[in-house]
């Protein structure tokens, strides 16, 4: 046996890491702004424990081009290195200094938002780059270093003149990746990873308008006189986004402007955010705003972007964010979120799923109080959040602990009710022969405008339930409320909620009602519909189709998936004709003689019935058109 170690050479390593390291090439920069970004963090820090000597100033970062000569620079004014540092955290790929920094000084820099921490980000500048200088001068009295490799192993390290503090990055732009040094597309860049990091970077200058000072200026008509132009540095960052505030500090107002700032492009205002500040035991800021969603899910492009320390990571928060709260939008920033791990890894990282949790406990918290600071508030932004909370409620059992506090079911008057009000309002006049409460509901108050006009009439509460996952949720509730059944206002739910029908007196006899029945089951096709004969207020529709509610909603949940009724989409339609026998339309079809004449009744009946359900189509309704016409004549 024999034992040792692999040898690894570089030389075969570094053209691996300069093309696989980062898939995308545009992550240099945000990688050498954040070294910039951390090498001015840590002076910040040494100076406040009295460790480094010097002032720290009013430190930045610039970015500059010089396209002319295809070079990138970046400077910072930084603690900079000595040239036994370049050595050490330049030459040693893999070797951070930042995760090094945070070790030596463990207990005061936990919060000093030092960023790197694999020791790679430095060499990603390869990736654009042919040839790659740095010049650095430490904060601590030795000359400058001038380090500069070409992306072979070799480098060379010498001294330098330079004697501001600080360190700047020249990158000599290959070939290949010139268009990094168009204006626009950096602009885009630093728009993208960096508009909310830590440190004023400077890109560029813009001309400002400033008012001048009372006594310079003569008195003049002309406006415009009186400012004047100057330039001053574009700084192309907020370095303290609202997230990084405590709530304390933040009003109303701060909340909607950050979110502009956020989403230019968005002029819709949110509902309402929600700021999440917490340190242990994980460390996760941010804010969560609830858009304006409504019935549709337009496609979003306005997604919860996520940041560590202020540096932007993605904007795909899967797996991190509970997938109903994906909706929102906002920024989350978590140095605890493990990065360059597939998604389904970081949904088995621990301090992913309690960072899940609580986010879905501080959104539940939130809607709590709203609902129980001002309900009439909260019921006015109902339409516009309660898919997130349908969503939340099938796909997240946390939520739906919650939720009974703060749900709301909304009825066809705009009443709403939270589900133990509606237990309490409905048990009196809405319980069936087993004392069940069905609850009426329809999702659509046009299509089902006649049946919902009827239960009113008979003085049922019918909600209003038009979202697509409706029919999901109403099952989760049904399993979890024993004695709560749903039944949408066109379905069979009239043989349900019989005790108000019980007091009618049925002005048929019995042996009247046998023969309507056999009359009716001539003529309406059996393979669709039921006949079903009901004594009910005489005023009521006299014809009335209906539809099992447990074969719909089965129907429904297969076809908006996730129902596991295999196969139930393609089972053929079934449906009741209930026919009042208290109705006048009743006793004349009983009473014609004439069978073509009875025929011709019953027929134009089912058709009525037909066509306030939707169900009057193509040819059937062409010729019922037309036979209607003619009885006008
Ligand atoms: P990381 O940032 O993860 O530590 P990098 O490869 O990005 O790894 O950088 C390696 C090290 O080089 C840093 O930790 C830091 O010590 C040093 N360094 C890089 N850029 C600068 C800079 N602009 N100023 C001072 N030190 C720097
Ligand atoms: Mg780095």
């Amino acid at each position: 046996m024999s034992s040792g170690k692999i040898n690894v050479s570089v030389e075969n390593i570094f053209p691996l890491i300069k093309k696989f390291l980062y898939s995308d090439h545009e992550i240099f920069l945000r990688e050498l702004i954040s070294n910039a970004t951390d090498a001015t963090l840590k002076l910040k820090h040494l100076t406040s424990i009295g460790e480094a000597n010097v002032a720290y100033g009013d430190p930045k970062i610039e970015v500059k081009i010089d396209k002319e000569n295809k070079k990138i620079h970046i400077i910072d004014q930084g603690l900079g290195m000595t040239s036994e540092e370049v050595e050490k955290y330049i030459n040693q790929i893999a070797f951070s200094g930042a995760e090094e920094f945070l070790e030596k000084y463990k207990d005061s820099a936990k919060d000093s938002g030092v960023i790197g921490h694999f020791g790679l980000g430095f060499y990603s500048a390869f990736m654009v780059a042919s040839k790659v200088e740095l010049i650095t001068k430490s904060f601590k009295d030795e000359p400058a270093a001038h380090w500069t490799c070409d992306g072979s192993p070799e480098f060379t390290l010498v001294p330098h003149d330079k004697t501001d503090r600080g360190t700047e990055i020249v990158l000599h732009i290959a070939e290949d990746s010139l268009d990094f040094l168009e204006e626009s597309k950096i602009n885009g860049l630093l728009s993208k990873y960096n508009k909310f990091m830590p440190i004023p970077i400077k890109f560029g200058t813009r001309k400002e308008k400033i008012e001048q000072k009372k006594g310079e200026f003569v008195e003049s008509e002309n406006k415009d006189d009186v400012f004047t132009e100057v330039e001053v540095d574009n700084i192309i960052n907020n370095p303290n986004p609202a997230w990084t505030k405590q709530p304390s500090e933040l009003k109303d107002e701060d909340y909607k402007s950050f979110y502009r700032e956020l989403y230019p492009m968005q002029f819709e205002e949110p509902l309402f955010n929600i700021h999440l500040n917490v340190d242990y035991p994980f460390n996760l800021t941010g804010i969560l705003y609830f858009p304006k969603l409504g019935a549709d899910l337009q496609i979003q492009k306005d997604k919860i972007q996520l940041y560590q320390n202020q540096v932007y990571v993605t904007d795909n928060v899967e797996g991190i964010v509970p997938e109903f709260l994906t909706m929102l939008k906002g920024v989350i920033d978590s140095p605890d979120i493990p990065l360059n791990v597939s998604r389904s890894y970081l949904q088995a990282d621990g301090n992913v799923k309690k960072i899940a949790n609580y986010i879905t406990r501080k959104v539940s918290d939130k809607l709590k109080s709203l609902f129980n600071e001002s309900r009439e508030e909260f019921e006015k932004k109902w339409n516009d959040i309660k898919i997130v909370l349908e969503y939340g409620m099938l796909s997240e059992d946390k939520f739906y602990e919650k939720a009974g506090d703060f749900m709301l079911y909304p009825t066809t008057d705009g009443k709403f009710f939270t589900l133990a009000e509606l237990k309490e309002t409905l048990a009196a006049n809405q319980t069936d022969k087993d004392g069940k409460l069905v609850i009426l509901y329809a999702s659509n108050k046009d299509a089902q405008h006649s049946y919902i006009d009827i239960a009113k009439e008979r003085g049922y509460e019918v909600l209003l339930l038009d979202s697509p996952i409706v029919s999901h949720l109403i099952q989760k509730l049904e399993a979890d409320n024993e004695n709560v059944t749903f039944a949408r206002v066109d379905a069979d739910h009239l043989d349900k909620l019989i005790t108000k029908e019980e007091t009618q007196i049925s002005k048929l006899s019995d042996e009247e009602k046998e023969k309507l029945k056999v009359v009716l089951e001539t003529i309406v096709p059996k393979e669709t519909y039921t006949v079903q004969l009901e004594a009910m207020d005489s005023k009521l529709t006299p014809f009335m189709i209906t539809q099992p509610e447990f074969m719909r909603r089965m129907k429904e949940m297969s076809q908006s998936g996730g129902g596991g009724m295999f196969g139930m989409g393609n089972m053929p339609e079934m449906y009741n004709l209930v026919v009042n026998t208290n109705s006048d339309l009743a006793t004349s079809i009983l009473s014609t003689e004439n069978e073509d004449t009875k025929k011709a009744l019953i027929k134009q009946a089912l058709d009525l019935a037909k066509l306030s359900q939707g169900l009057l189509k193509g040819e059937d309704l062409t010729s019922f058109v037309k036979r209607s016409f003619e009885t006008l004549r």
